[in-house]
């Protein structure tokens, strides 16, 4: 079970996350607003604001809210106005619009909006790789109900949503400011190291499936150095082939340390008293987010 930060509407949500200290920027606030979650959400799951992983179909689940927050938050720095963007294993594609609104926002905003038609004048790239086709069809059709500046975005071939083996990255746009992984790969993939611009930073998932777990932050500085350190124990289905991850159940991401106050003030107390107690086994006193497989992907 997640700890939770739900909210009715997608602003209720971001509002719920913002509250909780999860979502800090005001950029990232605005992007969230601008991308209604709801879109890439599954008709007839639970709502889109529930923060919890929602089954995407073919073992893949929408990432829950409060894990794109610490992923966008830690990716801020990156995500400005005319930066090159990579989100492997994008699923619902939520992500990688909201990547879009942040670094390619409609002419004449500076953080985006649903509702505009015009398109971008930043020059930002956003491209999603994902290795299921049925996910990569779903994630443009739900990019195309976001407005027409998602629209517009994808006609003026400024973003991508494309099928792909997200181990080996994207050479065709690479460089990038900032890459994303959703799923959790073995190692950090070399590939995605080296398509790292210098100034950029990598956010990836490592470690085996169902086991110990951490988002790792790679920066790459303006020299090429790279250096990289362990944000927080999490866990995540697997950066896999197709084959493997067709011939598993779905599963889900969610974080399961102790809550932040704003949440446990919201009557989740209880919830954040059983998880501590889930989430802290040799683990740092740090507060500590924990992507948790609901179902375990198996
Ligand atoms: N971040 C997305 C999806 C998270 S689930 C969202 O929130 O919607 C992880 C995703 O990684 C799944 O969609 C899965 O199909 C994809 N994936 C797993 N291994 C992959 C690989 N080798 N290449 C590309 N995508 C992969």
């Amino acid at each position: 079970m997640s700890w939770t930060c739900h909210g009715s509407s997608n602003s209720g949500m971001v509002a719920a996350l913002k509250r909780a200290g999860l979502v800090r920027s005001p950029a990232v606030e605005a992007a969230m607003l601008a991308v209604d979650r709801g879109l890439f959400v599954p008709q007839g799951q639970m709502s889109a604001g529930r923060d919890a992983p929602q089954p995407l179909g073919c073992g893949a689940t929408i990432s829950a809210p409060h894990m794109h927050a610490v992923c966008l938050e830690l990716l801020a720095g990156q995500l400005r106005p005319g930066a090159r963007v990579l989100d492997v294993g994008s699923g619902s594609g939520y992500l990688a619009l909201v990547f879009a609104a942040m670094v390619a926002p409609p002419s004449g905003s500076s953080s985006g909006s649903g509702s505009s038609t015009s398109g971008s004048t930043s020059g930002g790239r956003v491209v999603g790789v994902e290795h299921i086709g049925e996910l990569v069809g779903g994630s443009v059709a739900a990019a195309g109900r976001v407005g027409g500046w998602a629209r517009r975005l994808m006609e003026d071939d400024c973003l991508r949503l494309l099928q792909g083996d997200g181990f080996a990255g994207y050479p065709d746009w690479a460089p990038f400011d900032a890459i994303h992984v959703g799923a959790a790969a073995p190692a950090v993939p070399p590939a995605l190291v080296s398509q790292l611009a210098a100034g950029g930073r990598l956010v990836v998932p490592v470690g085996p499936e169902g086991g110990p777990q951490a988002l790792v932050v790679v920066d790459k500085d303006a020299e090429g150095h790279v250096s990289s350190r362990r944000e927080m124990g999490v866990m995540y289905v697997p950066l896999t082939t197709e084959h493997a991850q067709r011939s598993r159940a779905g599963s889900g991401a969610v974080w399961r340390g102790p809550l932040p106050p704003a949440l446990a003030e919201e009557g989740e107390a209880e919830e954040a008293q059983e998880q501590q107690g889930q989430g802290q086994e040799g683990r740092s006193s740090r507060r500590e987010p924990e992507l948790s497989g609901s179902g375990g992907g198996r």
